[in-house]
C-alpha cells in the first residue's frame, strides 16, 4: 500500500493523513473540543460562519464512514454528540448543520472520517 498521499485534496487513500498532524499538533489547528476519544477545530476554508470539524482520534484510522464496522458504533454515537455540544459551544443550536461526504462522488477530499458542523447562516436545501 502506498502513503504518498498526505495532504486534503487527494484521492481516496489509505494511510496518514493531515488529520493525524492535527491529533498529533505537529500541525496547528483552531480547537474547539477535545476528549481522549475526539478533537474538534475550526475548518480552514470555513463554508459558514461556524465551520467545525470533528474527527475520532482512533489509532487504526477509519477513513471514511462506507468503511465503518459494528466496532465503530460507540465512537460514532460520540462523534455526533460532540457535534451537539460544539454547537452549543458557538451559539447556534437555533439551526445548525452536520455533514459526512462520503467517497468521491460526495467530494470527500480527506480520508480520515469527519463530521462537519456548520451554522451561523441561513441553510439551503438541498445541498449542492
Ligand atoms: P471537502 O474538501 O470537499 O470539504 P471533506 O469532507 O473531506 O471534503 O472535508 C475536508 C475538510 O478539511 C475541508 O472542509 C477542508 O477545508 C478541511 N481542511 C483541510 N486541511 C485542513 C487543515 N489543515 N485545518 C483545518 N481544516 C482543514
Amino acid at each position: 500500500e502506498t502513503y504518498a498521499k498526505t495532504a486534503a485534496g487527494s484521492s481516496e487513500t489509505r494511510g496518514p493523513t493531515i488529520f493525524d498532524k492535527i491529533i498529533s499538533k505537529e500541525i496547528p489547528s483552531s480547537i474547539v473540543y477535545e476528549d481522549e476519544k475526539v478533537l474538534a477545530f475550526r475548518d480552514i476554508n470555513p463554508q459558514a460562519p461556524v465551520h467545525v470539524l470533528v474527527i475520532p482520534k482512533l489509532r487504526n484510522g477509519l477513513t471514511q464512514l462506507g468503511k465503518a464496522e459494528t466496532r465503530h458504533a460507540e465512537i460514532l454515537g460520540h462523534l455526533l454528540y460532540v457535534a451537539k455540544l460544539v454547537a452549543e459551544k458557538e451559539g447556534i443550536t437555533d439551526g445548525f448543520r452536520v455533514v459526512i461526504n462520503n467517497g468521491p462522488t460526495a467530494c470527500q477530499s480527506v480520508y480520515h472520517l469527519h463530521l462537519h458542523v456548520l451554522g451561523g447562516r441561513q441553510m439551503k436545501w438541498p445541498p449542492g
